[in-house]
C-alpha cells in the first residue's frame, strides 16, 4: 500500500529531527543474528558488515560483501556493486535502513572508511560497530560503539543516557 509507505517513511525520517520520539530498539532477534554473522566470519579472521532494516519488525540484511585481511592481519570489508544491488532489493516499499551494523576485529570505533562510507549518512541515521569480531555483542550494546549521523558528520553516543534517547537494545539471551 503506496499511501501507507509514505506515512511510515515521513515517520521513521522524523526520529531525526525529534528527540520526542522513541528510540529505535534493537530487538535480539537482530542483534542474535548479527553476532552469529559476525562471529562466523571472525572465525576466518575477517570483519563482517550488515544493515538493518525497519518495517513491520526489525531486519538483519547481509548483502554480498567481500572481506580482506592482509599478511599483517589487517582487515576489510566492503560492499562491492552486487551487494548494493541487494541492499537495494532488500527494502519493501514501507521499509527503510535505520543503522548498519559491523565487525571490527578488535576495539570498536569508527575508522576514517567508516566515516567516508556513504551507506546511511544522512541525518540520524545510525551505525553500530561490534568489537572482537563479534564476540563483544556477548555483552551487548553497551560493549559496542554507536555512531549518530548529525549536522553532516558521525557523532559517537557513549553508552548512557544519551545514548538511550536514540537507541536501545533488548537483553540478549
Ligand atoms: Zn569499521
Amino acid at each position: 500500500m503506496p499511501s501507507h509507505s509514505t506515512s511510515r517513511v515521513t515517520t521513521q525520517q522524523g526520529r531525526s529531527g525529534s528527540h520526542a520520539a522513541p528510540p529505535l530498539v534493537l530487538t535480539s532477534s537482530v542483534l542474535n543474528e548479527a553476532a552469529k554473522f559476525f562471529e562466523e566470519r571472525g572465525a576466518f579472521g575477517l570483519e563482517g558488515t550488515a544493515m538493518i532494516k525497519a518495517g513491520d519488525v526489525l531486519e538483519l540484511v547481509v548483502p554480498r560483501q567481500l572481506a580482506h585481511r592482509d599478511a599483517h592481519g589487517h582487515v576489510n570489508v566492503e560492499v562491492p556493486r552486487e551487494g548494493q544491488m541487494d541492499l537495494a532489493l532488500a527494502l519493501g516499499p514501507e521499509e527503510i535502513f535505520v543503522a548498519r551494523i559491523h565487525s571490527h576485529p578488535g576495539d570498536a570505533f569508527h575508522s576514517s572508511a567508516d566515516d567516508a562510507n556513504p551507506i546511511i549518512s544522512y541525518e540520524g541515521g545510525l551505525s553500530v560497530v561490534v568489537p572482537f569480531f563479534g564476540l563483544g555483542l556477548r555483552h551487548g550494546l553497551d560493549a559496542c560503539a554507536v555512531f549518530l549521523f548529525h549536522a553532516g558528520g558521525w557523532v559517537e553516543l557513549p553508552a548512557g543516557p544519551r545514548r538511550n534517547r536514540w537507541v536501545v537494545a533488548e537483553p540478549l539471551s
